[in-house]
Parts: C-alpha cells; sequence; structure tokens
C-alpha cells in the first residue's frame, strides 16, 4: 500500500515523500480512507503509531477546499490534553500542510491570550486547542463555532483522566450537529464510549493494538536495583554505554531537580521538565532536546505524552509509572514509526507491583540485566504474570473500581483473553525467572 492508492492529494503525497515516508502505517492504512470518504471515527490507538498523520493528513485534504475562512471562525478544531502535545499537533499541520495555504494555529492555557485572540480574527482552517483556553475565549465571544466541519478528540483518555470531561462537553453543546467527528484515544474504555455515544455519530470502529505496534521496535530491558543507588547507576549507564540521548522519566518535580544535580555533580549535564517550570522554558527544552542541545531530558508524567521526537534513541523509566498505560506511552516515545529505540527501566523493591501490572500488560517479562556493583540488596523478586493484585481498599471511590475493571476488560478483550482477571489462573512457564536464577549471585 503507497499514500498515493489511500486517495491523498498531490500536495500532500509530496510532503510525505520529502519527510522520507515510504509507506503509510497500520492505521493511516485504516483511517485515511475513512476520514476521506467522511465518516466518524472511534480509533484506539497511541502515540508513535503514525497516529496523528493518520488523521492530519485526510483532514488538511478536506479543508482545501472552495470555503473561505471566515473572522473568528474555525474550520476543523483538534482537541489535545497538553500544551506539548498540542504544539507537535500543529508541528505536524506544517510539516504535512506545506504545500496547502491552510491557516492553524495553537491556543493552550499559561501563556497570554491577547496573540490567540489576534489570531483569530481572520478565521482559521485548524485550531489546536486544550479545552479550559478554548472555552474561555468561546465565553469571551473571540471565536465561534458555526463553521466548524471536524472536530478531532485526540487522546481522549488522557483529557478525561485530566478531568476535561466537563469542558469538552460544554465544547460539543456549542459545535454544529452537522459535523465530521474523529475520536482517537490508547483505550476503549467504558467512559470513552460514553464519551464517544454523546459526541460521535455511528462511527467506524478502528483498533490499532499497542503491544503488537510497539514490540517488535523497542528493546525493553530492566536494572533491579536499591532505590538509593538509582541515580549513581544511571550515571554509570549514561557514562559506560555513552548514551548520547535519553529521555528519562522521574515520579515528581523535586525528584526531577534533585537528579540533575546529582547527575551534574558526577559531571553529566542534564535538564529537567515538569510542570513547575514556565511554558516558555519547557517549549525552550524540547526545542533543544529535538535538536541535540540538550541530551538528557529529565521528565515527569505531565510530559510522558505527547511528545514526539523522531528517532529518539531510548527512554529510561527512573521511575516506574503507576499506570502501565503510561509505561506503553512512554516506551512509545521511542522506536518510533521503524526505528530502533531502548527502553530501560530502574526497578527497585518498592516498584515490585508496579512492574507486575506492566509486564502482564505486555504479556511478557521485560528482560533483566545485571549491572557489575549493583546488585539490589533488597531483592525484587520474578513477577508471575498472571500476578492479581490485592483488592482494592474500601476507601477506594466506586468510580475508580469501575473505572479499573473496565480498563481489565478492554485489555482483556485486546490480547484475546476472556477469562476474567479475578479467575482462577494457572501459573505459566516463567523463562526469565530460570536465567535470573541461573544468573543472579
Ligand atoms: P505519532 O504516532 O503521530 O506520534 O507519530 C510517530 C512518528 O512517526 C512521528 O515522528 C511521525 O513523524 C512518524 N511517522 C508518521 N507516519 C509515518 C510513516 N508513514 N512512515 C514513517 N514515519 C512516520
Amino acid at each position: 500500500m503507497t499514500f498515493s492508492t489511500l486517495g491523498l492529494s498531490d500536495p500532500l503525497l509530496q510532503a510525505v515523500e520529502e519527510l522520507g515516508y515510504t509507506k503509510p502505517t497500520a492505521i493511516q492504512e485504516q483511517t485515511i480512507p475513512t476520514i476521506l470518504a467522511g465518516r466518524d471515527l472511534l480509533a484506539a490507538s497511541q502515540t508513535g503509531t503514525g497516529k496523528t498523520a493518520s488523521f492530519i493528513l485526510p483532514v488538511l485534504q478536506k479543508l482545501t477546499g472552495e470555503r473561505k475562512r471566515r473572522a473568528k471562525r474555525l474550520r476543523a478544531l483538534v482537541l489535545v490534553p497538553t500544551r506539548e502535545l498540542a504544539i507537535q499537533v500543529e508541528n505536524t499541520i506544517h510539516q504535512y500542510g506545506k504545500y496547502l495555504s491552510l491557516r492553524s494555529m495553537v491556543m493552550v492555557g499559561g501563556v497570554d491570550a491577547a496573540p490567540q485572540k489576534q489570531g483569530l480574527i481572520d478565521g482559521l482552517d485548524i485550531l489546536v486547542a486544550t479545552p479550559g483556553r478554548l472555552l474561555d475565549m468561546a465565553h469571551q465571544r473571540a471565536l465561534y463555532f458555526d463553521e466548524l466541519e471536524v472536530l478531532i478528540l485526540d487522546e481522549a483518555d488522557r483529557m478525561l483522566d485530566m478531568g476535561f470531561i466537563g469542558d469538552i462537553n460544554k465544547i460539543i453543546e456549542r459545535l454544529p450537529t452537522q459535523r465530521q467527528n474523529l475520536l482517537f484515544s490508547a483505550t476503549l474504555s467504558d467512559e470513552i464510549r460514553l464519551l464517544a455515544k454523546t459526541a460521535i455519530n455511528d462511527p467506524i470502529e478502528i483498533s490499532i493494538n499497542a503491544t503488537n505496534a510497539t514490540a517488535p521496535k523497542i528493546s525493553q530491558w530492566l536494572i533491579t536495583v536499591d532505590k538509593d543507588s538509582k541515580s549513581a547507576l544511571l550515571s554509570h549507564l549514561i557514562k559506560e554505554n555513552q548514551w548520547t540521548q535519553a529521555l528519562i522519566f522521574i515520579r515528581t518535580k523535586h525528584g526531577a531537580a534533585k537528579l540533575v544535580s546529582q547527575l551534574e555533580k558526577r559531571g553529566i549535564k542534564a535538564e529537567a521538565i515538569h510542570s513547575g517550570r514556565s511554558q516558555a522554558v519547557r517549549t525552550q527544552l524540547l526545542a533543544d532536546f529535538k535538536s541535540g542541545n540538550i541530551s538528557l531530558l529529565v521528565a515527569t508524567g505531565i510530559a510522558a505524552r505527547g511528545i514526539d521526537i523522531d528517532d529518539l534513541d531510548r527512554v529510561v523509566n527512573y521511575d516506574l509509572p503507576d499506570d502501565d498505560d503510561d509505561y506503553i506511552h512512554r516506551i512509545g516515545r521511542t522506536g518510533r514509526a521503524g526505528a530502533i529505540g531502548e527502553a530501560v527501566s530502574l526497578v527497585s523493591r518498592d516498584d515490585f507491583k508496579r512492574l507486575c501490572a506492566i509486564e502482564r500488560r505486555l504479556n511478557q517479562l521485560i528482560e533483566r540485566r545485571i549491572i557489575d556493583g549493583f546488585i539490589a540488596a533488597k531483592e525484587v523478586p520474578v513477577s508471575v504474570l498472571n500476578h492479581v493484585g490485592k483488592k482494592p481498599e474500601k476507601k477506594v471511590a466506586i468510580a475508580t473500581q469501575k473505572k479499573q475493571a473496565s480498563k481489565k476488560n478492554d485489555r482483556a478483550k485486546s490480547s484475546g483473553h476472556k477469562k476474567s482477571s479475578r479467575g482462577p489462573e494457572i501459573e505459566k512457564a516463567n523463562p526469565w525467572s530460570q536465567w535470573f536464577e541461573k544468573n543472579k549471585k
């Protein structure tokens, strides 16, 4: 399959060719003809699969028509959870649309609203926005939705996790009923399906399995290590392996700042990106990291989604994420669209439950490597793929329990397991456990 057989126009084909894409990814093959045909779409897919191009390319094509822009109006709206993702999506619009004369803009909170209002005055073809600021602007009558043709909800699950559902519903209420709707989400949970019911109309459903999409391209391995030796181990890995690029995920802002100074003390230069830094600094850091001016970037969860850096060599989980979906998102920063990447995790004893959840999600054990001088005193057991976590404590809200249950169901469905995750399960043969027994001291 080629891009031209998908029905894309010459200006888009030329832009795609210049970017070096030789053929469409799996999601692009499915979504591009669907969107060009004017159908609504409900797509389960992750970043790293070519998802952004899968909606931007056909939407650009649809907007290249006779219709003119009008003041304070927009023709397509992309709603995204974070400022970083908004900036990246708009960058791709510039890349793919370089031979078209369409106008686009980013509208996010945390920065001065005046230039954004100014940018709306002549009207836009595509607006990429976070829900809060968009709603604010609509209240101020800085923009109107009556010319809107296409609504795209990108990383919809993340928007719900971040509590945007109220804003999203208020935005949807303001939109014309005649429009095309495209919803992208990492998982199709009950909440997402509920949102889909209100937002979209008889959609075509597409599912690109994240594990399958990422697994062959990413070399994943871990080192078990005591918590207080993590920064020494990381320094060792950076120096020994001469890592020239790594995106390092860490749990807290404070931890990020501390790690940067610990690395510095060992002669390693790194920068931290987290919600405590201003938007201008974050944007600059990302640009410097992308261009190679910064080789090591320590990031908290806010940076986990949506960072689109071509050919990122590796991600490091200095801390494992609480949510196994986040692990998939993180490793999705690397090994993107054909490139081989590396995902390294530093796992201490208190990460064990998180490790179990991640390995269950991957349905595989992550390779364990041993580094001399960093053998964990507090051993991390080898997880069992069918590990069943403790029952949720009573104080956990019912809503959270429901959410977890529906997540598990989604996973069970996507991995083809029909059995309840709490049902009786048989322990599977565990090759890594044998390997580990042989190799540990
Ligand atoms: P996304 O899933 O949108 O985050 O895209 C992941 C990466 O894949 C981005 O860096 C894109 O530039 C790249 N990409 C998208 N489509 C293709 C393609 N057909 N061939 C090669 N790379 C692609």
